[in-house]
């Protein structure tokens, strides 16, 4: 097997990362991980299953008692020192997330490793906001509550945006006093495992563990497993599904971040006033065509007022166009490839039957059968109608589908007839508007005027059946990964 790059994780081979020390599957049994740009094999991965796991919950069991009682101040120190390294390590970091994901070095890559660094970051400098409250009750009575780690943490993470979602998952639980085990995904756990180099001898031994494996293996055996108290899911609504269903037999805590099908909303002031270019500009940024529509918050439902539809859809066609697809290391490719050959099929698939039907094709087309790297070019399709599947279902691919509105009534029962509900975009500079169309979104998130990504500090997550919880806030971390427990004290029954 030839190693594309030779600063790929040293410690890939083992793949765990358990009680401080890399671990490889008793069975030697590995995952082939491969470039999807150039349908190549990058290394092999130690592939982990419920044997894997089970060490990694009893090391951090062990480790909890120590951990949990550490100041906050002192775990924020850990984790500002990891966003530190990463920082440092950013550029080696961002190519082998590159070769693994699909995902441009220039334009997402680079981005994703400082992002990651930048939440690692947050999360150490306000771990020290883990307070509670007192109640006044008068003289002689003293009733005050703290909040209190749940425990072991397991969670699961998909391959789009390994980094930035492993940083937020491990922020997250340490920050709050809780261990952790994190599932990277089968297809991208390289750069988590630099992060995990990164972060060797630094955290005590047990409170940071990683197992690669595969999802119906590790992941199901993490889920399952009656040592965590509460999982924490990044992924598909399917298997969202699954895992709030084992975790509902015992109890255990859990929170879901799932997908989306996301409105962007055009109207007319949007394009006033010189504000054509921009706006046309922040749409297709919205639709995430740089990380090839892999993004669960991606605005992939595109719907323009009528009597702008013949100004703004070329200009957001040629945004589109402009962008170099190809080799995600190349550094002059602003989108790479989607993941692997089973992802591309269902592009493939969505966009063959839309053709089908009778959509218009205003950029791209029906992806090639058998490519040389998993390249689809942004497709953007008109004349399809919000009942077809590519209109309904999350495509997590670089296809847009683009439906003319008159008014704002029907433009709002259109974005809300979905079963998800994660985010929007909203294009207009009318106040009154931007009110009451950001209260009557079923959308965790909505940008107005604007497409860009999640930021460090604003609570986010899904309604609907996008998901549960939030992430990116110590709001979030205090809600989501602590519990609140309450102390009465009467001081005057100790004379
Ligand atoms: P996926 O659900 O197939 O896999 C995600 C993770 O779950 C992987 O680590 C996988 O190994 C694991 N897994 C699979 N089956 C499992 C099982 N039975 N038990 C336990 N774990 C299992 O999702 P994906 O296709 O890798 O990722 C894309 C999805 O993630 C999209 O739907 C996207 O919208 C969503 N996503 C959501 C957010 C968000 O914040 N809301 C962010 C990124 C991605």
């Amino acid at each position: 097997m030839t190693l594309l790059d030779p600063k790929l994780p040293q410690a890939g081979l083992a793949g765990s990362f358990i009680n401080g020390a890399w671990h490889r599957p008793a069975d030697g049994r590995t995952l082939t991980i491969e470039n999807p740009s150039r349908r190549a094999p990058i290394c092999e991965v130690g592939r982990g299953t419920a044997t894997e796991i089970d060490l990694a919950v009893q090391a951090a069991r062990a480790a909890l008692p120590a951990w949990r009682a550490m100041a906050a101040s002192e775990r924020g120190k850990l984790l500002s020192e990891l966003g530190r390294r990463l920082e440092e390590n950013a550029e080696e970091v961002a190519r082998v997330l590159a070769a693994e994901s699909g995902n441009a070095v220039k334009t997402q890559s680079r981005g994703e490793a400082m992002g990651a660094a930048g939440v690692l970051n947050y999360y150490g400098g306000v771990a020290v906001e883990q307070k509670g409250e007192t109640l006044p009750l008068g003289p002689g009575i003293l009733s005050y509550s703290t909040r209190e780690p749940h425990g072991v943490v397991g969670s699961i993470i998909p391959w789009n945006s390994p980094l930035q979602l492993g940083a937020v998952k491990i922020s997250m639980a340490l920050a709050t006093g809780n261990c952790l085990i994190l599932k990277p995904a089968e297809d991208a756990p390289l750069a988590i495992l630099k992060l995990v180099e990164l972060a060797e001898g630094l955290f005590p031994p047990g409170v940071f563990n990683v197992v690669t494996g595969l999802g119906e293996e590790a992941g199901a055996a993490l889920a399952n497993h009656p040592g965590i108290d509460k999982v924490s899911f990044t992924g598909s609504s399917e298997v969202g599904k699954l895992i709030a269903h084992s975790a509902a037999d015992r109890i255990a805590k859990v929170t879901l971040e799932l997908g989306g099908k996301s409105p962007t909303i055009v109207f007319p002031d949007a394009i006033a006033e010189g504000r054509l270019e921009t706006t046309a500009q922040q749409v297709a940024n919205a639709m995430r065509f740089a990380r090839q529509g892999q993004s669960c918050t991606a605005g992939s439902r595109l719907f323009v007022h009528k009597d702008i539809w013949d100004e703004l859809m070329p200009k957001v066609v040629e945004k589109s166009a402009s962008l170099n697809v190809g080799d995600a290391l190349d550094p002059d490719v602003d989108m790479g490839a989607v993941v692997n050959a089973e992802r591309y099929g269902e592009i493939r698939e969505f966009v063959a039957e839309a053709e089908a039907l009778g959509a218009t094709f205003l950029l791209g087309e029906t992806p090639a059968e058998d490519p040389e790297g998993f390249t689809p070019n942004p497709t953007i399709l008109s004349g399809v109608d919000n009942t077809w599947r590519i209109a309904r279902e999350e495509v997590f691919g670089p296809v847009m589908v683009a439906i003319p509105f008159e008014t704002e009534a029907e433009v709002v029962e259109m974005a809300n007839d979905t079963h998800y509900g994660l985010a929007a975009f909203l294009f207009t500079h009318d106040v009154s508007r931007i009110t009451r169309l950001t209260r009557a979104i079923d959308a965790g998130w909505i940008q107005v005027n604007q497409g860009g990504g999640q930021i460090p500090g604003m609570s986010y997550g899904g309604t609907k059946q996008s998901g549960m919880g939030c992430e990116y806030s110590i709001e979030g971390a205090l809600e989501a990964y602590t519990y609140r427990k309450s102390v009465t004290i009467n001081i005057e029954s100790h004379p």
